[in-house]
């Protein structure tokens, strides 16, 4: 049986969301897993972790942990990897692992797959997809298995609520650091966004495209997302345009979101839009044009006209 090890992040004793679908991800490949968690306040988030079906949750307790640095992480991980003898290693394909996993494997002389989109077992081992050039071919890869296939997964990618919940104990173990050496002194920790809005946590989306043709146009959009509870995203242009601050521009070069409703308004569907929402449970699109790429990815197709369609929505949304 495979042993898999996932490494959970957290900030403050709060789980990452990622966390739990890269936990849905591990558990998915039927063998014995575990879960390492580190940081200031990773024992509260163990106790968050101890409720999923897992051999244990390990917490990786020293004090060069507390505050993160890449330095710090690689050598605890590759210390508990040592201890653990895993074949696989899932992390979620955060803003943090994206600094330090490719360090992680440099360090264990492993190849890294990163944003992978699948990962499952066959007789020969782990087979793992991942999109390239901009999604618009998918690649399949095999880790040879004289050490960890280290993998990073993709948000959206495994569905946190299908995490099967269960008992895991949660032990606490102090990893043997060497010598830290020369680092980086921490600064601000990160935000995924520079305002209050974090889209990858959004459980609704409204976005608009550029089919609403003008910066005033954006209120109707706005009163859609108010209407429904969501938050407000974008395509590309519309941020180029400066009509929304950039942190809300969803696509390859944005960010990527997986929420339960997202609505694609006079939204075209460019493959580059498409890779940053397709992991949304449902995808309502509004596009005047039948031939729209975009319905090809959509679960609810409205072909009409945004301008009378959405305050049509609207309307019949405040009367209910
Ligand atoms: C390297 C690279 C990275 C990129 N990264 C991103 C990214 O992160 N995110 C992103 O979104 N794009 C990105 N793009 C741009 C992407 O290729 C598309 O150009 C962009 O997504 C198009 O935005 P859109 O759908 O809003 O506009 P358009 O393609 O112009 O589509 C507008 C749509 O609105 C519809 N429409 C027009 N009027 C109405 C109306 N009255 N009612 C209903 N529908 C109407 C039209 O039928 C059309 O389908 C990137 C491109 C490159 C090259």
């Amino acid at each position: 049986m495979s042993r898999v090890l996932v490494i959970a992040e957290q900030q403050g004793g709060a789980l990452h969301r990622m966390s739990l679908e890269t936990v849905a991800a591990g558990q998915s490949l039927g063998g014995e897993l575990i879960v390492a968690v580190m940081g200031a306040g990773a024992a509260g988030a163990a106790q968050s972790l101890g409720g999923y079906r897992a051999a244990k949750v390990v917490v990786l307790d020293h004090p060069a942990l507390g505050v993160y640095t890449a330095a710090a992480a690689v050598q605890a991980l590759a210390w508990v990897i040592a201890a653990e003898k895993p074949d696989v290693v899932l992390l979620p394909h955060t803003y943090r692992t994206r600094d330090f996993a490719p360090r992680l494997a440099a360090r264990l002389g492993r190849p890294l797959v990163s944003d992978a989109v699948s990962v499952a077992m066959d007789e020969k081992g782990l087979v793992v997809e991942r999109q390239l050039f901009q999604g618009k071919m998918a690649g399949t890869f095999r880790c040879d298995s004289s050490g960890p296939a280290i993998v990073t997964i993709q948000a959206g990618a495994y569905r946190a609520d299908l995490a099967e919940a269960g008992t895991a104990p949660v032990t606490t173990v102090a990893p043997e650091l060497g010598e830290l050496g020369p680092s980086a002194v921490p600064g601000e920790p990160y935000r995924e966004s520079a305002r209050t809005v974090d889209l990858s946590a959004a459980e609704r989306i409204v976005a608009a495209g550029r089919g609403i043709k003008e910066e005033g146009n954006l209120e109707i959009v706005k009163e859609l997302a108010e209407a429904l509870g969501a938050e407000l995203a974008a395509s590309r242009p519309i941020c180029d345009n400066g009509w929304m601050g950039m942190e809300r521009q969803v696509g390859s070069s944005g960010q990527t979101v997986a929420p339960k409703l997202y609505v694609a308004v006079g939204i075209s569907g460019a493959i580059q839009h498409i890779v940053g929402m397709k992991g949304s449970k449902c995808i309502v699109a509004i596009n005047r044009d039948p031939d729209a790429p975009i319905f090809e990815s959509a679960d609810y197709g409205i072909v009409g006209d945004l301008f009378d369609v959405v305050p049509a929505i609207v309307k019949e949304l405040r009367r209910v």
